[in-house]
């Protein structure tokens, strides 16, 4: 296989780093050659691409219909679309195969990662670890506001089974929580097995002290929690979402807090994160609103789209990632788990 050229957009250290490792690792180092690149893959970065084989992105690259007409255009040697995260909603996968681009996504490399994150984000809104950390650090000892509730024997409800939720379930059954779930595709021999409910998506919000969402955001989950689910939630719930900022109305959900209908949120994602999420922007006048206000709010806990970063998926990322570009310009079939193929016509 003769040196294939692939530009990584919105690359950071630790990405040259764990592909620069995964490269050596996979005999790959004569085969693909990376170009690590700050920006995202926008309409005005696209024409970055030429003369490459193949582009890598992540979750805030913009691959839609216009950025893969450009590509087709303009970089027609590019032959492949290698995103290093699970989720592909930001790829037009219709136009892809029109053009007939390769696209793969690493689906797996670390379900614990994300589960875990939430976890933590759970834990720290419902102690108030964020006012505590920094009380302590002034040495203020007070204890005043920061008072929690136990998580045992409490009811989380859990929107999405598949890998990351299936883990949090694990957690949370380990706390001696009560689980609820919520999929469109239930796996009841996991919850006989593992001693969790599947419900409706009604009962799901009414009952559960904690919800939290691991389900993909796909055109039919846009949303999934707005005015009308926030309303039926428990009143004093807390709300967790790592997993896509469109699946939660933000709007809604600050009206929410605001109210005091909620105990509190902690996201991992925002609806609009792509214009903040990965950069420093302390300098700037934030222009969000309503991410402001929402970063304002005592009780809501933000992170910039971290939930993935440990040590251990970001080596799972770059190797699954560097080995679906080998096999592709080797000439071999994909794993079947990591490509990405556009829905069958109807
Ligand atoms: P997965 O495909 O293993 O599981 C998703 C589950 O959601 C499936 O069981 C599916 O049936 C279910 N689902 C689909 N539509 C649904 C709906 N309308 N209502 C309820 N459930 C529905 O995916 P995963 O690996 O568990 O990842 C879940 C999501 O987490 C990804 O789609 C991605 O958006 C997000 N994620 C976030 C980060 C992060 O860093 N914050 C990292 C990785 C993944």
């Amino acid at each position: 296989m003769s040196l294939r050229k692939v530009i990584v957009f919105d690359s950071k250290s630790y990405d040259e780093k764990t592909f620069k490792a995964a490269l050596k690792n996979l005999n790959g180092q004569n085969k693909l050659r990376f170009t690590f690149l700050e920006s995202k893959l926008t309409e005005e970065t696209v024409d970055e691409a030429l003369g490459y084989d193949a582009i890598c992105v992540f979750v805030n690259d913009i691959v839609n219909q216009n950025v893969i007409e450009q590509l087709h255009k303009t970089c027609a040697t590019v032959k492949m679309i290698a995103l290093r995260c699970a989720g592909f909603n930001n790829v037009h996968l219709e136009t892809a195969e029109k053009y007939e681009l390769k696209v793969s996504r690493v689906p797996r490399y670390s379900p614990y990662a994300v589960a875990e994150h939430s976890v933590a984000l759970l834990l720290s809104l419902n102690r108030n670890m964020h006012h505590a950390f920094f009380r302590t650090k002034q040495h203020n000892f007070s204890l005043d506001g920061l008072v929690g509730i136990d998580l045992f024997g409490k009811t989380v409800g859990i929107i999405g089974t598949g890998g990351i939720g299936m883990c949090a379930i694990n957690i949370f059954l380990g706390f001696g929580c009560r689980v609820l779930a919520y999929d469109i595709y239930p796996n009841e021999n996991a919850a006989k097995e593992k001693g969790f409910v599947y419900t409706t998506m009604d009962e799901l919000l009414r009952e559960s002290d904690v919800v939290s969402i691991y389900a993909p955001l796909l055109d039919s989950t846009y949303h999934l929690i707005n005015k009308e689910a926030l309303d039926k939630m428990k009143p004093r719930a807390m709300l967790i979402n790592t997993s896509r900022g469109g699946l939660v109305d933000s709007k809604a959900l600050l009206e929410c807090l605001k109210s005091g209908k909620l105990r509190g949120a902690a996201l991992d994602v925002y609806e609009n994160e792509k214009q903040y999420f990965f950069n420093d922007y302390s300098q700037q006048v934030m222009e969000d609103d309503t991410l402001a206000r929402l970063i304002s709010m005592p009780n809501t806990i933000v992170t910039s789209h971290q939930a993935f970063l440990t040590e251990e998926a970001l080596k799972n990322i770059a190797e699954t990632t560097v080995q679906s570009l080998l096999d592709f310009f080797d000439g071999k079939p994909l794993n079947e788990n990591n490509e990405v193929k556009a829905p069958p016509k109807k």
